[in-house]
């Protein structure tokens, strides 16, 4: 053996000590099974499977807890797109804005295979977002369908203001009945009163929510029968924080 093996040997055995101290100092002694929850699980068969509503809600929260604290769980994103490649077992379906500051996946620290993500502005289901929903949650096995609005909504304050542009006037009018559902504000009923367009956004996520259970047969019935939860939350664009419904 060279002397530069003998080196690199004794290098690696001085480094492996000193990671396993370093662990041991970060998890607090953690157990190897606790230490593994710092990486993520991709979902597999077994594991949807296994899955309750409760659970799905649940690993959102946490997702979201992890994120704003900083300490998302450790991902491979490769390894997971090889392992997911061959067939898909996500554990929720997120109905989000299309806004580029909240993401399904990553606001809720999930990786490859994790979710579904259902996005348009101002985060309402037509019936093609519907029939996406069922795939989902039908077809694919996902246990929890989560309605996410958003603080500063675009799409909200376009519905508030009565926009007209383009396309986009038939989009906003999904929102419209969110806007005569909230009352008073009468001093201010336009984007400028922040509380306003607020409680507007929340009213859009309760009204997608019984939007989805009146139009969708098969979305109700899985819900009315425990297979599934549809739940709503709200995303804070300046902390980071999901505060759910
Ligand atoms: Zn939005």
């Amino acid at each position: 053996m060279s002397s530069f093996q003998k080196g690199r040997r004794s290098f690696l055995r001085a480094a492996g000590s000193s990671l396993v101290a370093a662990g041991t100092v970060a998890g607090l002694g953690a157990s190897p099974a606790q230490a593994a929850q710092h990486k993520a699980v991709t979902q597999t068969k077994e594991t949807q499977a296994a899955m309750t509503p409760e659970m799905a809600l649940q690993m959102l929260k946490d997702g979201n807890e992890r994120f704003v604290q900083g300490k998302m769980l450790e991902r491979d994103h490769m390894q997971q797109v090889k392992a997911t490649g061959a067939g898909q077992f996500p554990f929720a379906a997120i109905v989000g804005c299309i806004d580029s500051r909240e993401s399904a996946t990553l606001t809720f620290d999930q990786g490859i295979g994790d979710v579904f993500a259902a996005r348009i502005a101002g985060n309402f289901v037509n019936d093609d977002l519907l029939g996406s929903l069922e795939f989902a949650c039908a077809a694919a096995g996902a246990k929890l369908i989560l309605v996410v609005g958003h603080s500063e909504c675009g799409a909200i304050k376009g519905a508030c203001d009565d926009v007209v542009l383009g396309n986009l006037t038939q989009t906003l009018a999904n929102l419209k009945p969110a806007v005569a559902a909230v009352s008073g504000f009468e001093s201010d009923r336009t984007s400028a009163n922040a509380k306003f367009v607020q409680a507007v956004a929340e009213k859009n996520v309760e009204l997608t929510i019984q939007r989805i259970r009146q139009r969708s047969s098969i979305l109700n019935d899985l819900a009315d029968k425990g297979q599934i939860d549809i739940a709503g939350a709200m995303y804070d664009v300046h902390t980071g924080r999901v505060a759910f419904m």
